[in-house]
């Protein structure tokens, strides 16, 4: 009904259905299974549950090749046809249809709206276990447990991808999440097999389950010993194996203009590096891109576009933890810019004072972009824009360190300082505007719940891995950088728990991650000219 809040967004990563689009999308030969919650957006319980179907779409988000989540809401009108043609008469109905149903399928219904993530996530895999022949989606991988006869004509044969084997207790979900986790990744093919296969757990000298086992594609096999026998930890550690890729299938970023951001020569060498630590050489190319190239797209600055600028300007020149050259360039600009309180600046005059061309100080910013920790596997991928992540992290992350360092700026005992410039600069001056409008959004949703440093720290971390999760998967995600949550549990093993079967952080451990990543003892010189 008009004025009814909507419980999800097209920013929630299902499907909304509605009666235009309901059949059309489960019923006409959909190569995927769906399963489809019809609520009411005035049904109290619905509300309440919507967290947890959120929270339900984000773990299977990978799944949807196989099985999508969707949602259609039955006090809108236009939907009340619909849901009468569905027989829907209690909210929340949950209906399941396999791949390939036809129009006359109301699917299978399922009641159970007091269950949590885990329940409903195995409810999938059975549902997907348990279809018919034709019911099946067309990519969904076998789920059936292996045995010592398949796995025997593997040991030891060269392969054109990893093979992953979890060996698990028969109750398990943990090999088939896996599975799924996995099945829009080429480069690796994932198998479960059962704790009460004694042959084969015997031939593997496998002893605590769930384990992992990962045959090489160069004939050699291991067992895997992660930190913890997760789920989170099995997908992420597969996932980052060399060569491992996940298929491109979504299509919602800005992928031109990213691009055009991403500038990068592709004749530059490549330049190993170690994603551990953060280089000096990608936080001054985006200090030479943002004030030569980004900002040179504007003539003169002028009113809230010049107190963006200078509040960008006085945390960089008060917090860079990097070369104290670039450091001194940066606060000789914002020395000038105070010196001079002018209506409108002009542009060239900016560029004057960061080349030096006014011999205040024989420094001058390096003039040429540089990256290696941001570096993209091709032009037009990262870049820039990885760079400005990095380089505002490192900011929030020495503020928390050093909240003085910001005295007598009149931003002092602001514990969100150093976001609201970059809430700014990324809402004025950053060049891929779609990127400036989500970013708004989410400032103007939870900034103003940030209280004191360490939550500006949480906060941009968080807000960061809010992006991740959305362009997943889209064409400015680089296939050899896949984008994840992060930090993944290579890099902080202790970072992560799980809660109810479900992957959540353990926040303490992050800051304490992030202070040390971001932490100006973590920069690394190397690759500078
Ligand atoms: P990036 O996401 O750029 O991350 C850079 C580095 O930061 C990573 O390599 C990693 O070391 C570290 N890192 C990753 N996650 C976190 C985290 N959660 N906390 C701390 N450190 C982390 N592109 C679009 O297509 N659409 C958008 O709407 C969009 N919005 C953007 C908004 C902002 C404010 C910015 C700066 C960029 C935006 N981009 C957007 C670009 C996109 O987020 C990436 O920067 C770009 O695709 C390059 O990705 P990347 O793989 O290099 O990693």
């Amino acid at each position: 009904a008009a004025g009814t809040a909507r419980l999800y967004t097209e920013d929630d990563p299902l499907v909304l259905l509605g009666s235009g689009s309901l059949k059309r999308s489960v019923s006409s030969n959909s190569s995927s299974a769906w399963l489809v919650q019809f609520y009411s957006s005035w049904c109290g319980h619905c509300i309440q549950f919507s967290s947890t179907w959120k929270a339900l779409a984000h773990d299977v988000q990978d799944w949807d090749t196989i099985i999508h989540i969707a949602v259609v809401d039955c006090a809108q009108d236009d939907n009340f046809d619909i849901c009468k043609e569905y027989g829907v008469s209690f909210y929340p109905t949950f209906r399941y249809f396999g791949a390939h149903a036809s129009p006359a399928d109301l699917g299978k219904t399922y009641r159970g709206a007091d269950r949590g993530v885990q329940t409903l996530r195995e409810l999938m895999i059975n549902f997907l276990q348990n279809h018919t022949r034709l019911g099946k989606p067309d990519h969904c991988p076998p789920l059936e447990p292996f045995n010592l006869r398949d796995l025997l004509p593997l040991l030891g044969q060269k392969s054109a991808h990893y093979t992953a084997i979890i060996i698990e207790h028969p109750t398990s979900y943990v090999g088939r999440e896996v599975i799924l986790d996995l099945s829009k990744y080429t480069g690796i093919v994932v198998r479960r097999a059962l704790s009460t296969d004694t042959p084969l757990v015997d031939k593997l000298k496998i002893t605590a389950f769930p384990s992992a086992y990962l045959l090489h594609p160069n004939g050699t096999h291991t067992h895997l010993h992660l930190y913890m026998q997760l789920r989170f930890f099995f997908t992420s550690f597969l996932r980052g194996l060399q060569g491992v890729q996940r298929r491109q299938t979504k299509d919602h970023s800005a992928p031109n203009h990213m691009g055009a951001l991403s500038e990068h020569h592709s004749t530059d060498p490549w330049r190993e590096f170690d994603s551990s630590k953060v280089y000096m050489a990608d936080l001054e190319s985006a200090l030479h891109y943002l004030l030569r190239v980004e900002l040179a797209t504007h003539n003169t600055l002028g009113g809230e576009e010049l107190k963006t600028f200078k509040s960008v300007v006085t945390v960089i020149a008060k917090l860079y933890p990097g070369r104290a050259s670039v450091q001194k360039v940066m606060e000789n600009l914002l020395d000038w810019l105070v010196r001079l309180p002018l209506e409108s600046i002009p542009y060239q005059a900016i560029l004057d004072l960061v080349d030096d061309k006014m011999r205040i100080s024989s420094l001058s910013l390096g003039a040429e972009v540089r990256w290696v920790g941001c570096q993209g596997s091709r032009p037009g991928l990262r870049g820039y824009p990885c760079s400005l992540w990095t380089l505002f992290h490192m900011l929030t992350v020495q503020y928390d360190a050093s909240p003085k360092l910001l005295a007598g700026t009149g931003t002092e005992g602001d514990p969100a300082a150093v976001l609201n410039a970059m809430r700014g600069y990324i809402g004025t001056f950053f060049g891929c505007e779609q990127c400036g409008r989500h970013f708004e959004e989410m400032a103007a949703q939870s900034l103003d719940q940030v209280k004191t440093t360490e939550d500006a720290v949480i906060w941009l971390w968080s807000k960061h891995n809010q992006v991740n999760s959305r362009l997943a998967g889209s064409l400015s995600d680089d296939p050899v950088f896949p984008k994840s949550p992060w930090p993944s549990p290579a890099l902080c093993p202790a970072c992560h728990q799980e809660k109810e079967g479900v992957h959540t952080w353990n926040e303490e451990q992050v800051l304490a991650f992030l202070r040390q990543h971001y932490g100006a003892g973590n920069l690394s010189p190397r690759y500078l000219p």
